[in-house]
């Protein structure tokens, strides 16, 4: 409370002012100030804020009867007063204390407020406001100033209040408020259309229908009294009293002999006036839609129910209701979302899962009901048999508990199956959740091949569409016996890669996999429908070949043995082993990890990691291996040159280039990229004729004196025809 700025005395009690928290006075002036039309939303949210005060209550009233007492009955009262241009949101829920007045709706920003700021400005619909934990702000959307007025049963009652502008009163009141919170919104001048008994009812039966308290709307009605001349009259409205009169003379008016005849022969029968009197509606009947019968549940019931416990706009993608039977029951509805949410991996965030025990809600902030990988189902869980006191501890132990995770998991992948069957919403949900099933993969061993099935990949033979694994292997050839796949940072990146050519020349086809998280689900997903996942850029990669190229193969890899020693000993601790290669076509060479150490693509998620330590990080970084590629004109001349003892400058030079070029191509980054600059520089020095006697600084520091350069040129005798020779096989390496 250090923000208190003044403090006024109003009669006895109290009026102290706070300074909004500087995100939430920000926050506020955005709603205030962006133009937003569907500002109806602002209902949704309170009415949602109640509901979640009445749940809070009625659980403490599990364990505390007397909790309850103050006011036993559970209810949510929406109070139009047009008169007075307010809009009174009345609740018996848990109420809030003067402190929790203060923390909550001013000066305590959730992390919610600034994320919510950002997905505005970036497009977000204000809508989700809800999502982000400040919907209460909402209120003022439609009202320039909003007071709070609530009773906590461990407090006097105290009114909020606040017209934006930086900042907000508290004081205690005495409205007579018995427990719970009354909202009093005064509204803007072009918002008064929300006191329309009409519209608000309408507002309720589309996005309140399905919250779990009774709302009940003050509505005027009219009813037949006898006319006497009592203090009945008194108690009626002035207005009502002259718009009755009004009434009551125009018929007369009509008719009037038969009146006159009437009043002569029978004095004494009472005449019936109207009289209009104020009375609560209730407009939420529906019983609990989860306990219903899923046969007599319309789509759109399903999406009023959504959007009520999502705070989601939208409608959801997916629902599946259910129930379990047997050794224990329970009913449950599960949503998919059209969207991910904004703040999906959040950790602070509570789970989109509600508990229920027989009806009353328990919590939404039980983690062991649903993986995290599927944080982004929505939905509910109503159980026959938790005990509905039980504790937080008991709960995490409960072996119902497990089994009804167990259940949700299940239920959930058969409805992730069922939809990837539909093209449309399929791909929808791909695109969104996608890393959900990735996280899954990685961290369900019991659902893994069953999510798997999920998984969906842009190939070398169609950039555009993604494809299955059980397409993909329906569509291998005979002699292909494993599934190929590539990592890399983007799909252009791979497409480019000197591994594919080989693979893809033979009519073989690769699974592009071009997500950080992709690295993880090949880490655990090693096999699929027998068929093991082979990375095309790893050590030990062999495409089939028949009997006749094996016996080829191994005529050259005789051939080469010494060309491959020979550059093993000039790239020395840089590479562990030189082979030759039969998945390269077009390319000189490349660089292979060992099968069981990091992909390069690994390799640069790990590096970009800032938080790790390059020494632990050199454990997993595995040794490399040049591939050579023997039909490559590059490699058959570096066969030739290597002979020649005296050709010092290919050695230390163009074998290193060759080497850390590939290294680039094969998507891992140089630890020395000077050395690799100045390299080629001077290649590009030669391959002009410059005149390299003076050497520069930068070439001095690279260990490579030009003088010793021009030096080895001279030695090996490069003459016009040679240069030229240099220059193709630069190109070549282009
Ligand atoms: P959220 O409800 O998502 O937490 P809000 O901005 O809507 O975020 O509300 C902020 C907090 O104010 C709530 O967490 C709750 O503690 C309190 N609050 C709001 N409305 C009520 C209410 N009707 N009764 C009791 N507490 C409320």
């Amino acid at each position: 409370m250090s923000s208190v700025e003044s403090e006024t005395k109003s009669n006895e009690l109290q009026e102290e002012t706070f300074v909004f928290q500087a995100e939430i006075s920000q926050l506020m002036s955005l709603i205030i100030n962006t133009f937003y039309s569907n500002k109806s939303i602002f209902l949704r949210e309170l009415i949602s804020n109640s509901s979640d005060a009445l749940d809070k209550i009625r659980y403490q009233g599990l364990t505390d009867k007397s909790a309850l007492e103050t006011e036993p009955n559970l209810r949510i009262h929406l109070i139009p007063d047009p008169e007075n241009n307010q809009l009174h949101i009345e609740d018996s829920g848990l109420g809030m204390t003067k402190a929790d007045l203060i923390n909550n709706l001013g000066t305590i920003a959730k992390s919610g407020t600034k994320s919510f700021m950002e997905a505005l400005s970036s497009g977000t619909d204000m809508s989700l406001i809800g999502q982000f934990g400040v919907g209460f702000y909402s209120a003022f959307l439609v009202a320039d100033t909003v007071s709070v007025t609530s009773k906590h049963n461990d407090d006097e009652e105290h009114t909020w209040s606040s017209s934006a502008g930086g900042s907000f009163t508290v004081k205690q009141s005495s409205t007579g408020l018995t427990r719970g919170t009354r909202l009093t919104l005064h509204m803007k001048e072009d918002q008064k259309e929300y006191l329309e008994v009409s519209r608000i009812r309408e507002l309720v039966k589309t996005h309140s229908e399905f919250i779990n308290y009774p709302i009940s709307l003050m509505v005027e009605k009219e009813r037949e009294v006898e006319e006497t001349n009592t203090s009945e009259e008194t108690n009626t409205s002035e207005e009502t009293n002259t718009s009755e009169e009004t009434n009551t003379s125009e018929e007369t008016t009509e008719e009037e002999g038969k009146v006159e005849e009437i009043n002569e022969e029978e004095t004494k029968e009472p005449e019936t006036v109207m009289e209009k009197y104020n009375e609560l509606e209730q407009l939420n009947k529906n019983k609990p839609i989860w306990t219903r019968n899923p046969d007599n549940i319309t789509d759109e019931e399903y999406a009023k129910f959504y959007k009520g416990i999502s705070n989601d706009w939208e409608d959801h993608l997916a629902v599946k209701h259910f129930k379990v039977e047997g050794q224990m029951e329970f009913r449950a509805i599960l949503y998919i979302p059209k969207r991910a949410q904004e703040d999906l991996w959040n950790k602070e965030k509570k789970s989109n899962i509600k508990l229920y025990v027989r009806r009353v809600f328990i919590t939404d902030k039980c983690e062991e009901l649903i993986p995290e990988w599927l944080n982004f189902m929505k939905g509910l869980v109503d159980s026959e048999d938790l005990p509905l006191n039980i504790s937080r501890e008991t709960l995490q132990q409960s072996r119902i508990l497990k089994v009804m995770r167990k259940n949700l998991v299940k239920k959930a992948i058969e409805l992730f199956t069922e939809l990837v069957e539909d093209e449309e919403k399929g791909k929808i949900f791909y695109d969104q959740f996608s890393r959900n099933i990735k996280l899954g993969i990685h961290e369900d061993n019991q659902n893994r091949q069953k999510l798997a099935k999920l998984l969906r990949y842009k190939t070398s033979s169609d950039v555009d569409n993604l494809m299955s694994l059980d397409n993909y292997i329906t569509n291998m050839p005979e002699n292909q016996s494993e599934i190929y796949y590539i990592s890399g940072e983007s799909i252009k990146s791979v497409q480019g890669s000197s591994f594919i050519e080989g693979v893809t020349s033979k009519g073989f086809n690769v699974l592009y996999m071009t997500e950080p998280i992709d690295e993880y689900v090949l880490q655990q997903l090693t096999e699929y429908e027998g068929k093991k996942l082979t990375s095309i850029t790893k050590e030990g990669f062999k495409l089939p070949e028949s009997e006749e190229e094996k016996t080829q193969f191994d005529e050259i890899k005789k051939e080469f043995e010494s060309t491959c020693t020979g550059i093993q000993e000039i790239l020395k601790d840089k590479c562990e082993k030189v082979f030759l290669s039969n998945r390269l076509t077009d390319s000189p060479c490349c660089v292979v990890t060992s099968q069981f150490g990091w992909s390069a693509n690994m390799e640069r998620i790990m590096r970009s990691q800032a938080l790790n330590d390059n020494n632990s990080m050199s454990y997993m970084m595995s040794k490399k291996n040049l591939e050579i590629n023997p039909y490559h004109p590059i490699i058959k001349k570096l066969k030739e040159r290597l002979c020649n003892d005296e050709d010092k400058y290919i050695k230390s030079n163009l074998i290193n280039l060759l080497f850390d070029t590939s290294l680039i191509n094969s998507g891992f980054s140089l630890d020395n990229p000077g050395q690799f600059s100045q390299r080629i520089f001077n290649m590009v020095k030669m391959g002009l004729g410059i005149d390299t006697e003076e050497p520069s600084e930068e070439s001095e520091k690279c260990n490579i004196d030009t003088e010793e350069l021009s030096e080895e040129s001279e030695k090996c005798n490069i003459d016009d025809t040679q240069q030229v020779n240099v220059e193709d096989e630069m190109e070549q390496i282009d």
